[in-house]
């Protein structure tokens, strides 16, 4: 199968000498035809450089990137098989609705009726019918963010590129988003390139995930295999909640060099058989858990205790056990 875009050593340097920024450093990356694909970093990280380079915004100084198996490089924008969708949505405030989602198609000649038309099937698509008439100012942020949605598909491009589209809205709004983003891009088999800095959004909503930390890729892999399987100490950190033990707590506590142990894989219980023991630092409630902080075995350890199941949930300064399964503990490189 050809893959839908193909990184290959590619970098990108802005400026030059001493106050040169290696923005992206030597990225290789296959993302697959129909794939939800997201790129997950800290703010600063590479990560719309590297969208930017795909969509032809920006030229790498280093590699090649390829579309469907053939080399785009030094293509512009107009001339690859991609489309962008930008967080701040760029709608045009004088045109209506309909006639700014049917605006890649009016720069392409397309007669009215047709462009028309399509655009109306855009809007019933991403769940907006009826409001081509209106102006962008009539619309909320959600509703302003399917219309760019809806603008950025009418072209049929090949790939999608997402560069944080949910990152304006409201967390209820953001999440209604999510499902139905993932939704659509089922539906149309389109391959998506989603940015976010939200772990929860990419863990989701992805087929596979590639981390971001410094313009390198640290890990690629599914959302359980990068959640479960940290590359490194640093997506151990990114992705969820850990605990990442070193030197002498780790030998203690695990009988590895360097290792992670997810909070909710902990549980306090009987002295018999127990892990570990030790006294309780701090108790935070969050709701759907209790995150208990023990200062046990050189380290301080943090477990996150289910609300509704039963549980004891200890108290500051009190004496605890700790449990957990072999299972749990994920060695470090
Ligand atoms: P992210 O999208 O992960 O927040 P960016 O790709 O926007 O990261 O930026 C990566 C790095 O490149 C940052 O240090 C940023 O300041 C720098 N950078 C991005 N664009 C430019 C530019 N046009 N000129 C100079 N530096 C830039
Ligand atoms: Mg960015």
């Amino acid at each position: 199968m050809t893959a839908a875009v193909t990184l290959d050593g590619v970098s990108c340097t802005f400026g030059h000498g001493a106050g040169a920024v290696r923005a992206v450093e030597h990225v290789d990356l296959t993302i697959d035809a129909g794939e939800f694909f997201t790129l997950l970093g800290p703010s600063g990280s590479g990560k719309t450089t590297v969208l930017r380079m795909i969509g032809g915004f920006t030229l790498p100084t280093g590699g090649r990137v390829l579309i469907g198996g053939t080399e785009v490089t030094g293509l512009p924008p107009y001339a690859r098989p991609v489309n962008t969708v930008f967080q701040d949505y760029a709608l045009f405030p004088h045109m209506t609705i309909r006639e700014n989602v049917a605006y890649p198609l009016m720069v392409r000649k397309v007669e009215r009726s047709e462009r028309e038309r399509r655009a109306d099937e855009l809007l019933a698509l991403v769940q907006l019918p009826g409001v081509g008439d209106r102006r962008p100012a009539q619309l909320s942020g959600g509703q302003r963010q399917r219309v760019a949605l809806a603008r950025a598909l009418i072209g049929q491009p090949q790939v999608l590129l997402l560069d944080e589209p949910l990152g304006a809205l409201d967390l209820k709004l953001r999440e209604q988003m999510q499902s139905e983003l993932k939704a659509l891009q089922r539906r149309l088999g389109i391959t998506f390139l989603f940015i976010t800095h939200d772990q929860h959004e990419a863990l989701s909503m992805s087929d596979r995930i590639g981390i971001f930390n410094a313009g390198r890729l640290e890990q690629v892999g599914t959302p359980q295999a990068v959640y479960d399987a940290p590359a490194t100490r640093f997506v151990a950190h990114f992705v969820g909640a850990a605990n990442v033990l070193e030197g002498e707590a780790a030998r203690n506590l695990t009988g590895h060099a360097q290792a992670m142990l997810r909070p909710e894989r902990i549980t306090t219980g009987a002295g018999e058989g127990a892990r570990a023991s030790g006294q309780v630092s701090e108790v935070q409630y969050f709701g759907a858990f209790t995150r208990v902080k023990v200062e046990a075995g050189g380290a301080r350890v943090q477990a996150d205790l289910p609300s509704g199941r039963g549980l004891a949930v200890p108290e500051t300064g009190q004496w605890v056990h700790l449990h957990w399964d072999e299972g749990a503990v994920h060695a470090l490189a």
